[in-house]
């Protein structure tokens, strides 16, 4: 389960809107790319999406339930930013399962959990090293690997390649694409980078200035972009 609906969301910031009214239908198990210029308004919506800000008007729906009149400890949405937020005073182990920690899970459920989280991602080797030690593309894994650790409904990725090197971004594209795959969890992937969200996405959601500008694939906006904001900036070559 992680369907997420928006309906006619806005978001005011004292007297200034940011965000004008969006609708949108984010199915099971989705792949869903947010994508448009930098200030358009993806970090503010997905914070809305993770219940992390108010919503000033409309209202959001994770399987059906306003996300504002969930209890945060069983929103279970898991976060991803691009600066990672690892705790440089803990190991990749304390880091990967804080989550579950701050929860209570009794700890032979928690060694399991880490243990699967790690293999997934190919840190059983590093799950006693301290984040500094460790190469950017192995710090977004912890970081992925503590989203994932809580089997949550829905993902959120708010740029998390941002900070890497080309060469490792194409790596975690694909990583990141396979493991949603396999652990099928619904996922938002904000991003302000088109070939991104070409290459990744089940469904483009083509944002500019706090609206939405088109919903489809991305062959759907590639070949058929409803104007040209999407035709620049999916770089239709019309
Ligand atoms: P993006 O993630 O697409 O770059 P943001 O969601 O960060 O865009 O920002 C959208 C708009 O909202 C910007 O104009 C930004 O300045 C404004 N904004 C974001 N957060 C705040 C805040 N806490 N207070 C006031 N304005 C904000
Ligand atoms: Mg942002």
């Amino acid at each position: 389960m992680g369907s997420v609906t928006l309906e006619n969301v806005r978001k005011r910031f004292g007297e200034v809107e940011v965000i004008h009214g969006v609708d949108l239908d984010i199915k099971d198990e989705e792949f869903v790319v947010l994508v448009g210029p930098s200030g358009c308004g993806k970090s503010t919506l997905l914070r809305m999406i993770a219940g992390l800000e108010s919503v000033s008007d409309g209202e959001i729906r994770i399987d059906g339930t306003r996300v504002n009149e969930l209890h945060p400890k069983l929103r279970n949405i898991a976060m991803v930013f691009q600066n990672y937020a690892l705790y440089a005073h803990m190991s990749v182990r304390d880091n990967i399962c804080f989550p579950l920690k701050m929860r209570g899970t009794p700890k032979h459920e928690i060694d399991e959990r880490v243990r699967v989280a790690a293999e997934t991602l190919g840190l059983t080797s590093y799950l006693d090293r301290h984040p500094k030690h460790l190469s950017g593309g192995q710090r977004q894994r912890v970081a992925m690997g503590r989203a994932i650790v809580r089997d949550p409904t829905v993902f959120l990725f708010d740029e998390p390649l941002s900070n890497l090197d080309a060469k490792l971004r194409v790596q975690m594209r694909t990583e990141i694409r396979t493991l949603q795959q396999r652990l099928k969890t619904t996922t938002v992937y904000v991003t302000h980078d088109q070939i991104e969200a070409m290459t990744m996405a089940d469904k483009i959601v083509a944002m500019n200035d706090g609206h939405v500008e088109q919903v489809g694939s991305p062959l759907e906006l590639y070949d058929n972009p409803r104007n040209l904001f999407v035709a620049g900036f999916i770089g239709s070559p019309a």
